[in-house]
C-alpha cells in the first residue's frame, strides 16, 4: 500500500496492531486515512482529589477548568479568521474554502495539544454532560459548539483510557447555580440560559465571588469525585 511507509515514518504505527481503516476527504479535496490501532491499557491510577480536574464546556469559552484556567482554541487561529473575512468580502470562493479547511485543522490541532496536556497532568478528568443543542440560540452556533465540544470530549476520553486516567461525564445540572464554596444554591447565582450574560457573581450565603464557569467546573470536579467514591467509575 502506498500510504504505509509515510504513515509509519510520521506516527510510528509499526508499534501498534492496525485495525480497520477508512478514508476521508476534507473540503479542499485532500484525502486522509483513519486507522484504528489496538493499544495496551494498564491499571488505572486512583485519583485522590488533588490530581483531578473538572471541566465546564461553554459557549463563551470552550472549556473552563476547576483550577481557574480557560481554554479557547479560537486564539490559535485568529489570523486565519481575519484572512477569512478579507477573502469573504472579496468574494474569493476558492480561497474562502481553503481558509475554512485550514481553520478546521488548526482548531483540531489546538484541541489535540490541549487534551494531551490535560490527560498527562491529571489522574481524573470530569466533564459536564452539557448538550450544545439545549444552549445555543442559532443553528450556526449550535453546530460549531457541538462539533468543538464533541471533539474535545471524544479526544479526552480516548486519551484518558490510553493513559489509565479516570474519565467520566457527570450530570452538570445545577453546577452553575450551586456555590462551590458552601454548596448552597444561591439566590444570586446565574439561572441557566436567561442569565448567560452573568459572568461573575457573589454567593449571598457565604460571600464568595465566583467566575461563573470556574465555579461550575469546581462543582463538576466535586460531583465526579463523589461518583467515584460511590463506585461509579467512568471511562
Ligand atoms: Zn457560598
Amino acid at each position: 500500500m502506498v500510504f504505509r511507509s509515510a504513515l509509519w515514518d510520521s506516527y510510528g504505527l509499526s508499534k501498534y496492531e492496525l485495525g480497520a481503516g477508512s478514508f476521508n476527504e476534507d473540503s479542499r479535496g485532500r484525502w486522509y486515512v483513519n486507522i484504528a490501532v489496538k493499544v495496551e491499557v494498564e491499571e488505572k491510577r486512583v485519583p485522590d482529589g488533588s490530581d483531578v480536574i473538572g471541566i465546564d464546556l461553554g459557549l463563551k469559552t470552550l472549556a473552563t477548568y476547576s483550577d481557574g484556567e480557560k481554554f479557547e482554541p479560537k486564539r490559535f487561529y485568529r489570523e486565519s479568521e481575519q484572512a477569512l473575512g478579507i477573502a469573504q468580502r472579496a468574494n474569493k470562493k476558492r480561497r474562502v474554502k481553503a481558509i475554512h479547511a485550514k481553520i478546521a485543522n488548526q482548531r483540531k490541532d489546538a484541541i489535540h495539544k490541549e487534551t494531551s496536556a490535560l490527560v498527562k497532568r491529571h489522574a481524573g478528568i470530569f466533564v459536564g454532560n452539557v448538550n450544545a443543542k439545549a444552549l445555543a440560540k442559532t443553528s450556526m452556533a449550535k453546530s460549531v459548539h457541538d462539533a468543538a465540544w464533541t471533539t474535545f470530549r471524544t479526544q479526552l476520553k480516548y486519551k484518558a483510557i490510553r493513559q489509565c486516567v479516570v474519565f467520566a461525564e457527570v450530570n452538570e445540572a445545577y453546577s452553575t447555580q450551586t456555590c462551590s464554596c458552601c454548596g448552597v444554591i444561591s439566590a444570586s447565582s446565574p439561572k441557566g440560559r436567561a442569565d448567560l450574560g452573568i459572568r461573575q457573581w457573589t454567593c449571598c450565603s457565604c460571600g464568595s465571588v465566583h467566575d461563573r464557569d470556574t465555579n461550575a467546573a469546581r462543582n463538576i470536579a466535586r460531583l465526579g469525585l463523589q461518583a467515584l467514591a460511590g463506585g461509579i467509575s467512568g471511562g
